[in-house]
């Protein structure tokens, strides 16, 4: 059986459903297929930050009306070194927030508005291809929930399925795709205790990072930078709290509050880059083309970006036949990718341990000063920490 639509969107994930939202306010009609079920993709924790720039973006397309009476409002983030806490308040710089929202409820209300669109969203779709990508009609197909193959004629497939999805393993054979792997992990816990301070806070300490963010009142989010190969089945609770408070003295703050432990996960850190993001009448979007280690919080709001861009050049196409913007979807995205992958750099470099050296422990402690005291190295961390500005705008007006 063929169905017809103007956009085959492939994965359920932030890039997908944003996507799907911002064309079908276009007017654009759009089939959206996820491999997983509905429940698991709406209570997948992962990211928690949202830059200004994403919230006003999400503000815009009208999905943000929970988020605005929940998310926790945050000026910046604390830091912490030698004992000692700092805050960095970017919001004194520039007037603009960042948002305490986890990704299971921006997901969340973006599933809702799919679903009040009435445009297909389909859970459980196996076994997803792509072809005929170097034609105007593009082909997906899928098994659906009852074991049946089916078919979609497309105008243009956006890959948001991902870094494990099908749709990148379709780019040519001479794209480049420039990787940095980092010899740490981020041992990850989901807890019933009160964040220890206002705001997300790093812990720099010789021995490594911890991080201690927030998703509301009563739960913690924390990580500890791990080697890249431990096993987190050594990690017991017991041990867990005992290296998040030991990386987190000071001076200044009570020690860490310990509690329930409600979810344990393993996330290795990398930077990588898919230097082409199209290719005939495929696009990739958000962690399908590229991946930001998460200390700079930058993967969500880099996929709602690239999925701004794509609506906006699907937009033109559709309005006018102007193809312009798509043809240059890749130009256009890339350099806000490598200003969101320059930041997640420099925090990570600064931030984490990456040996033994006692050198470099003294580099990292000058540049956390110079940060905590240099109102200019404030703005422009600040700059990037709430958003840049996104690359166009969503809907095309012209
Ligand atoms: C521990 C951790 C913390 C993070 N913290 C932050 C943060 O604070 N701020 C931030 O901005 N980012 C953060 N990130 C990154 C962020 O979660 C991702 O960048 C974001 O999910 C990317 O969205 P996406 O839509 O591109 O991809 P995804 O969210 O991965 O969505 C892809 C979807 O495609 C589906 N899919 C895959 N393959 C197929 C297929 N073959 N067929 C159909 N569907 C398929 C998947 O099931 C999934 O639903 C963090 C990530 C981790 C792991």
């Amino acid at each position: 059986m063929t169905e017809r639509c103007q956009v085959a969107i492939i994965g359920a994930g932030p890039a997908g459903l944003a996507l799907g939202h911002m064309l079908h306010l276009q007017g654009i009609d759009s089939v959206i297929l996820e491999r997983q079920s509905e429940s698991h993709v709406r209570s997948r924790v992962r990211a928690g930050v949202l830059e200004q720039t994403t919230v006003d973006l999400l503000t815009d397309i009208g999905v943000a009306e929970r988020l605005r009476r929940e998310a926790l409002v945050h000026n910046g983030f604390y830091l912490r070194f030698d004992r000692t806490t700092h805050h960095l308040d970017f919001h004194r710089h520039s007037g603009r927030h960042a948002y305490v929202y986890g990704q299971a409820e921006v997901v969340a209300d973006l599933i809702d508005a799919r679903k009040a669109t009435g445009r297909p969203l389909i859970f459980d779709a196996d076994d997803v291809t792509i072809a005929d990508i170097d034609t105007d009609r593009p082909v997906v197909e899928y098994t659906d929930v009852d074991g049946r193959r089916r078919r979609i004629e497309a105008e243009a497939v956006a890959g948001c399925d991902g870094s494990h999805g099908v749709s990148r393993t379709m780019m040519p054979s001479d794209t480049r795709i420039l990787v940095r792997s980092h010899p740490f992990a981020w041992l990850g816990i989901l807890a019933h205790t009160r964040p220890v301070t206002e705001e997300g806070m790093y812990s720099a300490h010789p021995d490594g990072l911890s991080v201690h963010s927030m998703r509301g009142p009563r739960l913690s989010r924390q990580y500890l930078q791990v080697p890249a190969e431990t096993d987190l089945d050594a990690w017991t609770d017991e041990r867990i709290w005992r290296e998040l408070r030991r990386r987190s003295q000071s001076d200044d703050h009570p020690p860490l509050e310990t509690g329930e432990i409600i979810e344990k996960s393993l996330a290795p850190l990398r930077s990588v880059v898919t230097d082409r993001m199209q290719t005939g009448s495929l696009y990739l979007l958000g962690d399908a083309a590229h991946i930001v280690p998460p200390t700079g919080a930058k993967g969500l709001n880099l996929a709602i970006s690239d999925a701004c861009a794509l609506s906006y050049a699907l937009g033109r196409r559709h309005r006018t036949g102007d193809r312009s913007a798509l043809t240059s979807y890749t130009d256009t995205v890339l350099p806000r990718i490598w200003q969101a992958q320059s930041f997640s750099w420099r925090l990570t470099s600064v931030l984490h341990r990456f040996g033994e050296d006692p050198y470099d422990w003294e580099l990292r402690r000058a540049r956390l000063t110079r940060w905590t005291q240099s109102p200019s190295e404030q703005q422009a961390l600040g700059e990037v920490y709430l958003g840049l500005p996104f690359p166009t705008p969503w809907r095309f007006d012209g």
